[in-house]
């Protein structure tokens, strides 16, 4: 009997069925189709090019650009019986040789290569004389000139298309606006531009901003309250302050490791390898950090600066919860962000076009960040799909914030701003509207002004948010030298004539203390998810769950491998909710195939055997 994509999704991965849109897209590309696939991280690209290779004659050959994973890659699909290797520098010439010899041989079937490796001629010669089952392009939006991760050498794929005309390629990513889709269907020569979209939403990933005040204080919060023992990456602007960030998370107990392009290759491949291999370590990391970071159980992505536009900001986010179970995205924001994001961009000796480009970044971020109704609704609408319905997984949407009509005061930092020649900055404004006393003022003659002491009704912090939302909202803008002075713009008019009217968003400034139990009731919610038979979940569970993972680190420090390459949390939840007892019961848990069952099968029947349901 033929197998069928359905068989090996079952057998060899040990899922049910597929998702959205995987069918079709194995489908088109199993009968030799060309195609462009768009999917959210943690959508299941990878499927979509692994089953097809396995389906077809040959070995597929998947060209990616993250030489750091390839290792966890190839070993992961070797832990479900499938015969996969690698081609890249860090191999040795004994250990290429190897790989050609299975390759010859028709041993492989999935072949991961770096693209400056594949287009040499030794590499295609190779492929010249076995047979390829298809081309499988990863992070495809490389391809193009304008992003932040090109790489010029996958301009040079078009090679695929002249020397192996009939052979499927496929090319996948999780980021791609109109533009660079069509130059990746340009440069790829994809026949027919054919594309699969899928919906860009990440629904398990809950979205929240919160005013800056103390970051640090806030971060480490947020991590105790909902994060203890979880892994995550916090993003930072500078590489001093993922230095900091890291130093202060260590002081508190809290394992983390700094990441950003000022350390060696070496320090930051061992770094991002204990990323990846240790249970619950934080890293704190510049933009540096991340691209096909595969890591499943990342469980948030925390910013203590903002990001400079939302493309960067979803695939930073992106990175939480690629295995579907609940993830955090938090970033923390206030007005010295504003400041200094727009001061570097009126510094900046970019051309007119590209600075208009970030300065439209940076409104759209800044939109973002003030937003009082549904993130996820902005977010999706920015990437063209729509959310019909407020999420109810955002902090807009969980706690509404209460707006005010901030006219007055706006109009009256306005004033005080034109009444000081337009060169303060907002906290010597504020000390005019308060009326304080300070050196400066006197000094100035600012206690002379019709401004002096109009605003006493408000308090520094809450003035500092009119600020922020006045900067934002383009009212005011940042001198781009010195020390942030604010000018007034032509956009302020209408609210200073009091043409136009000005909601505000009333920050919630006391940060809401939130009970302890929060943590622990989110993880079990994500527990309870995966049955609906279980409507309580107790602590037998819990303790299952934990005991699980740790047979499951014993096994994967003995093979030294990352702990998912054996099972996801997922499938440790769905072993510890539905507790399996014999072979048959494990194959029907998601993520347990044969290959698992037979490596693994007695080692997880044997501590749910030992572990008694309590009855009381
Ligand atoms: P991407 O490359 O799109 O970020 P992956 O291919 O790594 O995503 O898939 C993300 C996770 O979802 C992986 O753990 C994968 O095994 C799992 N997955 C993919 N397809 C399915 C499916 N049909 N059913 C269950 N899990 C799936
Ligand atoms: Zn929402």
């Amino acid at each position: 009997m033929k197998t069928t994509a359905l068989d090996i999704l079952r057998d060899t991965y040990g899922y049910p069925a597929f998702r959205d849109s995987q069918a079709a897209i194995i489908d088109h590309v199993s009968t030799g189709g060309d195609c462009l696939v768009l999917m959210p991280t943690g959508g299941g690209k990878s499927l979509c090019y692994q089953i097809p290779s396995l389906l077809r004659p040959g070995a597929g050959v998947i060209v990616s650009p993250l030489i750091a994973l390839m290792q966890d890659q190839v070993d992961a699909l070797r832990q479900l019986g499938i015969r996969a290797a690698f081609l890249n520098s860090t191999l040795s010439l004994d250990d290429v040789r190897r790989v050609e010899a299975l390759l010859h041989r028709g041993e492989l079937d999935l072949l991961y290569v770096a693209p400056e490796r594949l287009l040499q001629e030794r590499t295609l010669a190779l492929l010249d004389a076995v047979d390829v089952a298809l081309f499988a392009i990863d992070e495809a939006h490389c391809v193009s000139r304008w992003g932040h991760d090109f790489r010029p050498e996958y301009l040079q794929l078009d090679i695929l298309a002249q020397r192996y005309p009939g052979i499927p390629r496929l090319a996948c990513t999780a980021t791609a606006d109109e533009r660079t889709r069509q130059e990746i269907l340009d440069n790829l020569h994809l026949r027919d531009g054919h594309l699969f979209i899928s919906g860009f939403d990440r629904p398990n990933i809950r979205y929240t901003v919160v005013e800056k005040d103390q970051p640090r204080q806030q971060l480490l919060r947020f991590l105790r309250r909902e994060h203890p023992g979880d892994a995550g990456i916090v993003y930072c602007l500078s590489r001093k302050k993922t230095e900091e960030t890291a130093a202060y998370l260590n002081d508190q107990g809290i394992p983390a490791l700094p990441y950003h392009a000022g350390l060696g290759g070496e320090v930051r491949r061992k770094h991002q390898e204990r990323f990846l291999r240790e249970d619950g370590l934080i890293m704190t990391a510049t933009i540096a950090f991340g691209m096909g970071i595969d890591k499943p159980d990342v469980r948030f992505v925390a910013h203590l600066d903002l990001p400079k536009s939302l493309e960067a900001y979803y695939q930073e986010t992106g990175r939480a919860g690629r295995d579907g179970l609940p993830a955090n995205a938090w970033m923390c924001y206030g007005l010295q962000d504003v400041v200094l994001l727009r001061q570097m961009l009126a510094q900046s000796d970019a051309d007119q076009m590209h600075l208009r480009r970030e300065q439209q970044g940076l409104d759209t971020m800044l939109g973002y960040c003030e937003i009082t109704t549904c993130r996820r609704q902005m977010l999706l609408g920015y990437f063209g799909d729509e959310l019909p319905e407020p999420c109810g997984n955002c902090d807009t949407c969980l706690e509404p914030p209460e707006t005010f009509d901030g006219t007055v005061p706006a109009q009256k930092m306005l004033s005080c701003a034109i009444r000081t020649g337009q060169r303060f900055g907002a906290q010597h404004l504020i000390n005019v509207l308060r009326g304080s006393e300070g050196e400066r003022i006197r000094q100035w003659n600012h206690d002379q002004l019709p401004t002096y002491g109009i605003g006493m009704e408000m308090s520094a912090r809450e003035w500092r948010s009119v600020a922020r939302q006045l900067v934002a909202r383009g009212l005011f803008a940042v001198d781009p030298e010195g020390y942030g002075g604010l000018r007034v713009t032509d956009a302020a008019r209408p609210v200073l004539r009091g043409d136009e009217t000005l909601q505000l968003r009333r920050d919630l400034l006391a940060a809401k203390a939130t009970p302890d139990r929060k943590a622990r009731k989110r993880r079990a919610a994500a527990l309870d998810a995966l049955s609906a038979d279980v409507a309580q979940l107790d602590g037998d569970t819990e303790a299952l769950f934990d005991r699980l993972r740790a047979k499951r680190k014993e096994l994967a420090d003995q093979q030294g491998v990352p702990p998912y390459v054996i099972f996801h949390d997922k499938t440790l939840a769905a072993m510890a909710v539905h507790r399996p007892m014999t072979s048959e019961a494990m194959l029907k848990i998601g993520g347990v195939g044969e290959s698992k069952l037979e490596r693994y099968g007695e080692a997880f029947l044997g501590v749910i055997g030992e572990s008694p349901i309590e009855s009381d």
